[in-house]
């Protein structure tokens, strides 16, 4: 059907498109002279995000210019790891956006929200060693894309004393949608407006929850962008991004399951594999430089048989605070829970990422928006450089050499060390006189780091607690000898189950293993 065709159609209540459309924009109208409270939309750059912002400004546009008293914010979260088409693709959106707004008296006021650096996705993964987000372990989502827009909208109600969020969320999303929103009008406030699940002070508003798929189509190819960007350029974006040319669900948000969509990260491990970055890759030759990207994530994925035993070799055997952990396996077997990253390992995938940003950079026949690119910014790199060294004592403060070496140029950060490190020969002996066993390295330069820190502080007091916690992680030099250990203690101790995580793994094994098992 064309858009024009189901602009016309008729719905079952006898209204052509155009009609509801009308009527809805007098009811956005109404909602917004009804109080003061400010709005806050959600715009991923979707379709359904663009449609919201598409409706409410063309309803605002009809009020004279003295009654468009409350800002309405349009809120981005950018992950600072966005496909970077899509990065690029939303920034000049935003930033058109804001310049017709001004033009145009309009009160919205659009603004990006990226995540802490402490939070970002390469410190928890490189600075931190947290693997790559898994179902059972997905530790992005909430960091990456909800903390930013919550703070925000947080913020804003507190000045206002309360916000109304406005989301591009659609009953026909899907059944889970559609219930949800059925258990929602149960506890509207007012008509429309129910308040947020874990915010308090904000109510959220869903215009266009009856809407479907071709309605959304319709009404934005229908109707001109206000803000002057082109609706039609979104449609190709979504056609070059799937294998099948459909247009997926897109997520917003308010949507956490975000790692099916070309709005999700380029770095998702959520999927099975990044359908839309290789369909962009295949269908459209001008993406090509953007290879390096998806060879990364498909290394990140640990989901083959092969994937799984690297992944298991890249993670220490001890948890990270330097414990052990463990779970029986299908064959009752006791096996140790893997913990972070190791040292080599976070080395090798800061290498990786920088090596990627190189390429692309290089890459003659690349766009221009991408020839500065940065996969990893300097402030990440900065903080990846503080967690090595003080929270992991890893002195050898390798951050600044590694990029020098992938990017061959010299490395932009803080010129002196965060810590009063050791003379880089030190190291060197003291790994030599460990004969290369790395565990027995590492506990001997951490009992020094901490000897040196205490050294100069004039309270000893947690001294021995972390020279404790050294030794403890250190007391295995090997993930065979740990391994014997527990599976002797737990004989000795006739535990059927594990330690506490290892009894919480059981209870779902199947989804564990197909993560884990290194059998
Ligand atoms: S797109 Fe994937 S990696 Fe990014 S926040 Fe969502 S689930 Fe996590």
């Amino acid at each position: 059907m064309s858009a024009v065709d189901i602009g016309q159609a008729k719905s079952t209540d006898g209204a052509t498109f155009s009609e509801r459309l009308e009527v809805l924009k007098e009811k956005v109208k109404a909602l917004y002279l009804s109080d003061n409270t400010p709005w806050t939309i959600g715009y991923s750059g979707g379709k359904d995000s663009t449609a919201v912002v598409q409706l409410v400004w063309i309803s605002l546009a009809d009020l004279p210019v003295e009654r468009r008293t409350k800002p309405v914010y349009v809120i981005t979260t950018d992950t600072l790891v966005e496909n970077p088409v899509v990065a690029a693709w939303v920034n000049q959106s935003l930033d058109t956006m804001k310049g017709a707004a001004g033009e145009q008296h309009m009160p919205v006021e659009p603004r990006l929200l990226t995540p802490d650096v402490e939070n970002t996705f390469w410190v928890n993964l490189i600075g931190r060693g947290y693997p790559a987000p898994r179902p059972r372990f997905r530790w992005c989502t909430e960091r990456l894309k909800i903390k930013p827009s919550n703070r925000f909208i947080e913020s804003v109600a507190n000045s206002y004393s309360e916000v109304i969020l406005l989301l591009g969320a659609r009953r026909q999303e899907s059944a889970a949608r559609a219930h949800g929103f059925n258990e929602r009008d149960k506890i509207a406030v007012r008509e429309s407006l129910t308040p947020h699940p874990d915010l308090v002070n904000t109510l959220v508003y869903t215009p266009i929850e009856d809407w479907s798929n071709d309605d959304v189509w319709t009404f934005l190819l229908r109707v001109s962008n206000p803000w002057g960007y082109s609706n039609k350029d979104l449609l190709s974006m979504y056609r070059g991004a799937t294998e099948d040319n459909e247009c997926p669900v897109v997520v917003d948000t308010s949507t956490p399951s975000c790692g099916n969509s070309r709005f999700g990260c380029w770095t998702c491990t959520l999927v099975d594999e990044d359908k839309s970055m290789a369909a962009m890759i295949q269908n459209d030759h001008e993406k090509e430089w953007m290879l390096p990207l998806l060879e990364v994530r498909n290394e990140l994925d640990f989901r083959s048989e092969a994937a799984r035993r690297k992944d298991l070799e890249r993670r220490d055997f001890r948890r990270m605070g330097g414990h052990l952990q463990y779970y029986r396996d299908r064959n009752g077997e006791a096996q140790l829970i893997p913990g972070p990253y190791t040292q080599p390992a976070r080395e090798y995938w800061l290498r990786r990422v920088l090596a990627a940003q190189r390429i692309i950079r290089d890459d003659e026949y690349a766009p221009d928006y991408v020839r500065r690119i940065e996969l990893i910014t300097l402030d990440e790199l900065e903080e990846i450089r503080r967690i090595w060294i003080t929270e992991k004592h890893e002195v050898e403060d390798l951050v600044p050499r590694i990029y020098e070496a992938e990017m061959g140029e010299p490395y932009p950060g803080a010129n002196r060390p965060v810590v009063d490190l050791f003379e880089g020969e030190l190291l060197e002996f003291l790994n030599e006189a460990c004969g290369g066993n790395r565990v027995r390295y590492e506990t001997a330069r951490n009992l020094l780091v901490i000897e040196r820190r205490y050294r100069s502080m004039g309270t000893r007091r947690g001294l021995f607690k972390e020279i404790e916690k050294a030794l403890k992680a250190g007391c295995f030099e090997s993930r065979n000898e740990a391994l014997e250990f527990k599976r002797q203690e737990a004989e000795i101790q006739g535990d059927s189950e594990g330690t506490p995580a290892g009894k919480q793994i059981r209870e779902d094994l199947p989804e564990y293993l197909a993560s884990y098992d290194p059998n």
